[in-house]
């Protein structure tokens, strides 16, 4: 299958979750990943009218799209994986949306990135749902003080909350946990599901999916 008919799918599934939760067409934005593709590979996306994708790092974003943006200068690059503070400017720089906020001092980094730069990308905070060591993202019972922290003493309009559930657990728990501390919040955004679990991640409330390989293939 071409890129295009893949993409076309996810979009259909997407429609179908999103009525099966009583959720209203258009309420699940698909967030396109395509990490370690290049630009040739994504181009038929683009061609096929996606907008929004996502990369993981900041690197290899530069690598590709600057062009691809020149091209088609609506795309939403958005920032989904770890972000360390000497990368903030170029990350502030070419992302329109970070996802992964998730301490005071990438906060602080970003925070005065926007201000130096005058672009204010909008952002995400990472919560590493699964205490996973080995995974970003701040701390479900720390979550709701650092997106005060972030909004008060930073200015920081932060928009949602963004989580990966651990690989070997069921999803659903996950994404529950995350809706339930958005509420606590006050946020109404929610980027959860990808390849495997966005449909999952529609019932529980997701207002963004990020999908990759059943998109794009396998990686
Ligand atoms: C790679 C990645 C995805 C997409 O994963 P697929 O299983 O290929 O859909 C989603 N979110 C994050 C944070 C990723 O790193």
């Amino acid at each position: 299958m071409e890129v295009r008919e893949r993409l076309n799918d996810v979009l259909a599934r997407i429609h179908l979750s999103e009525k099966s939760s009583n959720r209203p067409k258009g309420a699940v934005a698909l967030v396109a990943i395509s990490k370690t593709f290049d630009a040739d590979a994504i181009r038929p996306a683009i061609d096929a009218g996606q907008r929004v994708f996502g990369e993981n790092r900041v690197q290899e974003a530069q690598g590709k799209w600057p062009e691809l943006k020149r091209e088609t200068p609506d795309i939403e690059l958005h920032l989904i994986g770890p972000l360390q503070s000497n990368k903030a400017a170029d990350a502030v720089t070419l992302f329109d949306v970070i996802e992964t906020i998730d301490r005071e001092k990438i906060a602080r980094a970003v925070a005065g990135e926007m201000e130096r730069q005058d672009r204010r990308p909008r952002l995400y905070v990472q919560v590493n749902t699964g205490l996973e060591p080995q995974k970003a993202g701040i701390a479900p019972e720390e979550a709701a003080t650092f997106v005060d922290f972030c909004r008060s003493e930073l200015g920081l309009a932060i928009e949602g909350l963004m989580c990966i559930p651990p690989v070997d657990e069921n999803p659903g728990p996950h994404f529950a946990l995350l809706a339930k501390i958005a509420g606590r919040c006050g946020l109404e955004k929610l980027s959860m599901g990808m390849s495997g679990d966005f449909e999952t991640a529609i019932a529980f409330g997701a207002t963004s999916v990020r999908v990759g390989s059943a998109i794009f293939g396998a990686r």
